[in-house]
């Protein structure tokens, strides 16, 4: 053994989400208001002699080969240093998957960035986050992490301030629902109603939580209902529970619900887990930016 290292990779979620146009390349740009919440995968690196990449984790259903994200992170830094030592990976699913909240985007952020100390390579941030978005298009945010404007197809990240301090009450159906399936849903008509995002960062930057949960508004999320009409029915019981308002997460299944009240949230959270058809609900506060970096090691899947 050569040494081990614990990392956080924590979830995202979208205030807001706009799809400004599909490009001839097929991706998509998008106007994503992110925010990163306190609900988080466990990442543990060891180096070793094997000369291999090896993933366990608490999810069967999970690869542990070249499709999941962590693999290829590390396969992308060992090919590029020439690194020959072997890694092996325990990776603690907290994150629902397929839920848009971007778990395996973030599981391969962690990975970067904890080969980066790993091997003590001094890879700089503007290097590592050009590895990311050829993995994926959220990658890169979730190296910056925190509150932070999304454009382009993803890689151009404006930070922005914390967010007021609050409650995310977050709702995962037992259904899970595939982006690819909602982006090629969604249909860009002149009666589109995109959500108001330069005016979200507006209220971000004045600290105004009322004017940024007026705001939230996801592109995506008519396509996802029509579908899956479930997940109207639990924004709605959000809101009749406390919350100032709830939205889809990315291209869902989540749901997410911002309470300034504690007790509020913890209620309907004990009221969704009594619902059938619900997989997971937690409560969490979002996550502002550590200056003092990525690497921590406390107990528990969820921080309040
Ligand atoms: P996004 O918010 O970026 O759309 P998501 O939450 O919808 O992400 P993920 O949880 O990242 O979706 O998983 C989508 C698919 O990616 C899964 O079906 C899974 O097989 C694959 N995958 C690869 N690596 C991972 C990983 N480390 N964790 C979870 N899923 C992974």
């Amino acid at each position: 053994m050569h040494g081990s290292l614990e990392l956080k990779a924590y979830a995202k979620v979208n205030l807001g989400l706009d799809v400004i146009r599909r490009r001839e390349d097929g991706y998509h740009e998008i106007k994503m208001v992110m925010q990163t919440v306190k609900l988080y995968d466990q990442l543990t690196l060891s180096r070793n002699d094997s000369g291999q990449i090896r993933i366990n984790t608490n999810l069967p259903f999970l690869p542990v080969n070249k499709k999941n994200l962590v693999y290829r992170a590390i396969d992308l830094i060992r090919e590029e240093y020439g690194i020959r030592d072997g890694v092996e990976v325990k990776l603690t699913k907290h994150i629902p998957v397929a839920a848009g909240m971007a778990g395996g985007s973030t599981d391969a952020a962690a990975a970067f960035i904890g080969m980066n100390q790993l091997f003590h390579l001094n890879i700089r941030q503007e290097t590592l986050l050009d590895y990311g978005v050829s993995l994926g298009a959220d990658i890169p945010y979730c190296i910056i992490r925190g509150t932070a404007l999304s454009e382009g197809i993803g890689e151009i990240l404006t930070p922005l301030p914390p967010i007021p301090n609050c409650w995310f009450l977050i709702v995962k159906p037992a259904f899970s629902i595939s982006t690819k399936y909602v982006y090629e849903h969604l249909v860009l008509t002149e009666d589109t109603l995109h959500p108001d995002i330069d005016g979200m960062v507006e209220a971000i930057r004045r600290g105004d939580l009322a004017g940024i949960t007026g705001l939230m508004g996801n592109v995506l999320e008519d396509v996802a209902i029509k579908d899956y009409p479930q997940i109207g029915q639990i924004k709605k019981e959000m809101t009749a529970r406390g919350a100032l308002n709830a939205l889809m997460s990315g291209s869902g299944s989540t749901v997410f619900g911002i309470f300034t009240d504690k007790d509020l949230a913890f209620e309907a959270s004990r009221f969704f887990k009594l619902q059938p058809g619900i997989r997971q609900v937690n409560v969490v506060r979002p996550f502002n930016k550590n200056p003092r970096g990525f690497v921590a090691a406390e107990e528990g899947n969820v921080e309040n």
